[in-house]
């Protein structure tokens, strides 16, 4: 487990695969042998089960009266005329139960792990998001849940352990190395591997080995569904940009996923810079990686002088991750997208500038959209439209700001 987690060692191309879980070069499933038949048997489910009707029907079922779903295209009057120039719409993931997309694809995995008559979900969490939508679908579909978490991240995160344990999960604090979360990851793959007959692994955004990155984007990609007939009831035309924040990618490609084939709509991502460019003290992969595999998937990633992950930093807990999805690696190789980044500080500032001017008070890693849309939509003429995905609401992150903001007064 070690090496699959630190580096491209011991790796088997999947050959007979090199066209299914591929996005280009990047993607597949570069994984131990144990991990092998395991992850061949969700492939073979993610294939046979998601597309029938009667899954659908039922994912979308839930989607609507469970998540809230579809969920508002608002148009920011005021924050367009606050940069005086781009028509800017809002994809409104905040206003999901629990509060960001990633109700989107739990929804989907805990449906699928349930056709696959598996009784239990098992996750590893950082900052405790990905955790609590786990936990929140077990509860709901009935599922035994266990939760991996670094001890460090367990005292940091308080409130989301509280809310795991409310509803009904097990934390199961991770105390080895550096006790955070790439401990977490190991110790949630262990314990897949060993009861996996049982076990369904809820991975958190598209990322991992094939069929994740598929997976979790057909689950998310409702929202850009969604987004294209709202803007077509408001404007009567397509969007002129598409702008969401990317840490694994699955906010972006669900909003990205439905507008690709469509040429005239220009596709742009933001990555993290946190503290600025030097390696260390920021996430901006796609800006600054170069292409390797990690997590038992080729893509591009952030490494160290001997290779490895580098260790990585943001604001945005959501966001600092020392990869990408896959299909976000092609898409920046095939020139369809651009991906940019944005600092803490203009997060921040982003931050105050939407609970200002429109009440609506973004998650820290949607801020990173909101920060660049800012800059960039006040560069445009009037009659140019972008569609931002915001991807969660920044109850969650208040204790963060009120320490910044504290110390700026
Ligand atoms: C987890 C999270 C993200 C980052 O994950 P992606 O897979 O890149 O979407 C972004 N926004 C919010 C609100 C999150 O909770």
């Amino acid at each position: 487990m070690e090496d699959f987690m630190n580096t491209a060692t011991h790796i088997q191309e999947k050959k007979e695969n090199l066209r299914e879980g591929f996005f280009g070069k990047f993607g597949g499933a570069y994984v131990p042998e144990v991990l092998k038949p395991i992850l061949d048997e969700l492939a073979e489910a993610y294939k046979t089960i998601v597309p029938t009707k009667e899954f659908q029907e039922e994912f979308r079922y839930y989607l609507k009266h469970y998540a809230g779903r579809p969920s508002p295209l608002y148009f920011a009057e005021r924050l367009t005329e606050y940069c005086g120039g781009a028509k800017i719409y809002l994809k409104r993931e905040d206003l999901n139960h629990t509060g960001a997309h990633k109700i989107n694809h739990t929804i989907g995995e805990a449906l699928l792990a349930k056709k696959m008559g598996k009784k239990k979900l098992i996750a590893e969490t950082g900052a405790g998001q990905h955790g609590v939508a786990t936990a929140t679908v077990a509860a709901r579909f009935g599922f035994d849940c266990d939760i991996y978490m670094g001890a460090v991240d367990v005292k940091k995160q308080a409130p989301n352990v509280l809310r795991m344990k409310l509803l009904g999960a097990n934390v199961i604090e991770v105390n080895e190395g550096a006790a955070t979360l790439k401990e977490a990851v190991d110790a949630a793959l262990n314990a897949f591997v060993q009861n996996h007959e049982d076990v369904f692994y809820a991975l958190g955004s598209a990322v991992g080995p094939h069929p994740y990155p598929s997976m979790v984007r057909d689950f998310q990609k409702i929202v850009g569904e969604e987004a294209e007939k709202q803007i077509l009831e408001h404007e009567g035309r397509l969007p002129d940009y598409l702008i969401a924040c990317v840490g694994g990618g699955s906010n972006a490609i669900g909003l990205f996923n439905q507008f690709l084939d469509y040429k005239e709509v220009n596709i742009i991502g933001v990555e993290p810079l946190g503290k600025g460019e030097k390696l260390g003290e920021h996430a901006a992969t796609l800006n600054f990686g170069e292409e390797g595999i990690m997590h038992g998937f080729n893509s591009i990633m952030l490494k160290d002088e001997k290779g490895n992950p580098a260790p990585v930093y943001s604001i945005a807990s959501g966001l600092d991750y020392p990869s990408v999805g896959p299909q976000h690696a092609f898409l920046k190789e095939t020139g369809r997208a651009k991906y940019v980044a944005v600092t803490d500080r203009e997060a921040i500032d982003a931050l105050r500038i939407l609970s200002e001017v429109e009440g609506i008070i973004p998650a820290l890693e949607s801020s990173h959209a909101i920060a660049y849309t800012i800059k960039f939509a006040k560069t445009l003429p009037k009659d140019k439209i972008i569609i931002v995905n915001l991807s969660g609401r920044g109850d969650k992150d208040l204790d963060t700001i009120f320490e910044i903001l504290n110390l700026q007064v």
